[in-house]
């Protein structure tokens, strides 16, 4: 079926009024940056929703970009006719054409007069339009309340619009209009995750990674850079900070106090993310964190590890199951990274047993003791490279069989 144009409906955001043209702005100008390869398209800008001609482009290809703008709601394909009954009824007969239609779909016409000149009222105009479908299609059947196929028919002056797909898009709120927030982001299924889910709220990611060379192998910074290029799909570009990890997590070797490792880790990447986010203006930190998942996902962990930051701690995932994570994982595009091999700093020097319970005053106090940590803190930050990444970037051969991940296990 050829389309003429798309119908992109605006989310939850219009209701809040005078907040609703600076969101209206933003997502405008994200959908103008996803369609600048189509330079074809013509964006037209209507009250609560927009309009996208597509002169030639393809509707199919369109829509699965338009899809992950955050903001949207759904887009509708459209069909163009001239405002005259004739060619209103034979467009709707076509589009009608187009479904598999059986003993038991309904539908109904919902004509709407927008040009008051025209000569046929809305109600009119759903018979008008309503009968010739029936004649046309003898097993269709009307229904008023949730039909199958509803049809709509916006009758303006210069042209008619008719569309009757609904397809679901990101919905949320457009980008960066909630404030800018640094992401935790590992190798791992649940940080990209957490990030996505943050900016459909949205809330402009920075994405932190800690890396510990030689310890962790070039290969997992390459991992996470194309984790970080698969989130820049969503926001058109993504700054991601990596910080080199290794002495400050090796200055927590060896004190004594191995089941605590995980959570001074967790404390310092906290630190370090902080002054990160000081320096970029960004008022919250994200992490994938899931109650329960792993010992430093406790409760008891997480309030001990949270004390490390000001900052509001955001995990998007606390509540949700495995499953659910893996599903969005999907849905979104991280998940055949993610599961690709890899090690993570935090996986490295783990303690047989980690603890579930830390006790604060003993993290404190080991913490305080080990006086050259806020130089390491200081350091790390300063050795921090930032980079920024785009959706079309060739970042590496990830996923090649040959690819060596080199880990040094006997580290102890
Ligand atoms: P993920 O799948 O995101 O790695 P996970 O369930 O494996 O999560 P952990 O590895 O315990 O959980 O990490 C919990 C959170 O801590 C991660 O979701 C991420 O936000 C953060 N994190 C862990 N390792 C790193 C790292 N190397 N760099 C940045 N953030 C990290
Ligand atoms: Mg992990």
């Amino acid at each position: 079926m050829n389309y003429d144009m798309l119908l992109l409906r605006f989310g939850e955001f219009t209701l809040k009024g005078k907040n609703r043209n600076r969101f209206e702005k933003s997502v405008l100008q994200h959908i103008r940056s996803v369609l600048k390869p189509y330079p074809r398209v013509r964006i037209i800008r209507e009250y609560g929703r927009s309009l996208v001609e597509l002169n030639g482009e393809s509707p199919v290809e369109l829509i699965g970009v338009l899809r992950k703008v955050f903001g949207l709601v759904s887009i509708s394909p459209v069909r163009v006719c001239p405002s005259e009954l004739d060619p209103i009824i034979s467009t709707a007969v076509t589009m009608m054409g187009q479904q598999a239609i059986t003993d038991n779909t309904t539908f109904k016409v919902n004509a709407r007069r927008v040009w008051k000149a025209f000569p046929h009222s809305s109600q009119e105009m759903n018979h008008l339009v309503g009968s010739p479908l029936l004649r046309t299609y003898p097993e269709l059947k009307v229904k008023v309340k949730q039909p199958d196929i509803e049809l709509r028919v916006e009758i303006r002056e210069k042209e008619t619009y008719l569309y009757y797909e609904v397809i679901p898009a990101s919905g949320g709120y457009p980008l960066g209009t909630n404030g800018r927030a640094m992401l935790l982001l590992s190798g791992g299924i649940d940080s990209p995750v957490a990030g996505w889910s943050a900016m459909r709220r949205g809330l402009e990611i920075e994405c932190v990674h800690f890396y510990s060379f030689p310890y962790t192998s070039q290969l997992a910074k390459e991992k996470v850079m194309e984790l970080a290029r698969l989130l820049s799909g969503y926001s058109g570009q993504i700054k991601l900070h990596l910080v080199p990890f290794t002495d400050v997590q090796t200055s927590f070797v060896g004190i004594g106090q191995e089941n605590l490792i995980i959570t001074f880790m967790r404390r310092a990447m906290l630190r370090i993310a902080s002054l990160l986010a000081e320096r970029e203006g960004a008022l919250a930190i994200v992490t994938g964190d899931s109650l329960g998942q792993v010992a430093s996902q406790t409760l008891p962990s997480m309030n001990v590890i949270g004390r490390a930051t000001e900052l509001p701690i955001l995990r998007p995932l606390v509540t949700m199951d495995k499953n659910d994570i893996i599903q969005l994982a999907q849905d979104i595009g991280t998940f055949e990274t993610s599961i690709l091999p890899y090690e993570d700093c935090c996986t490295l020097f783990v303690p047989k047993s980690p603890t579930t319970n830390p006790n604060l005053n003993i993290v404190e106090r080991t913490e305080a003791s080990l006086i050259q940590l806020p130089a390491l803190i200081q350091a790390a930050v300063e050795q921090t490279e930032s980079i920024i990444i785009k959706p079309d970037m060739q970042l590496s051969d990830l996923g090649r069989g040959d690819a060596q991940n080199v880990v040094n296990e006997d580290w102890f």
